[in-house]
């Protein structure tokens, strides 16, 4: 699977705990979990906070910071990792309403707020993919 995450009230790393309103409860640790089982990973907020460790031509896709670039690129990670299928994609966010867009829009059915992210992880390190 390709896992494409929102970052802030998504993901829980130093770089945006110093607000509450930015802290997410996925562990960045988590991330490197899914990598090792052979999962792809990509970061595709438009936020300006996101953790470090991921930051770079293959994790990180940040078109532009106005917010509205998240299609653009989820779009940009699934060429990164020579992905057409849309079924081979997971996009994580708390915002429900961009969840919607998403997935009613753009076509990604298994979006995941972060706490049924989190429901999930289980299975998703028992299926490891290539
Ligand atoms: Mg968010």
């Amino acid at each position: 699977m390709l896992i494409c995450f929102d970052v802030d009230g998504t993901i829980d790393c130093k770089e945006n705990d110093n607000e509450e309103y930015l802290k997410g409860i996925i562990p960045e640790d988590v991330l490197v979990e899914l990598w090792k089982k052979g999962h792809k990973i990509a970061i595709c907020s438009p936020s300006p906070y996101f953790p470090d460790k991921w930051k770079g031509d293959n994790h990180w896709f940040q078109r532009n910071g106005d917010g509205f670039s998240r299609w653009e690129n989820i779009q940009d990670a699934m060429k990164h990792y020579n992905i057409t299928d849309k079924d081979e994609v997971i996009y994580v966010d708390d915002l429900r309403g961009t969840l919607k867009i998403v997935r009613d829009v753009n076509g990604i059915k298994k979006v995941y707020t972060p706490e049924g992210f989190m429901e999930e992880i289980e299975e998703l390190m028992k299926n490891e993919t290539t």
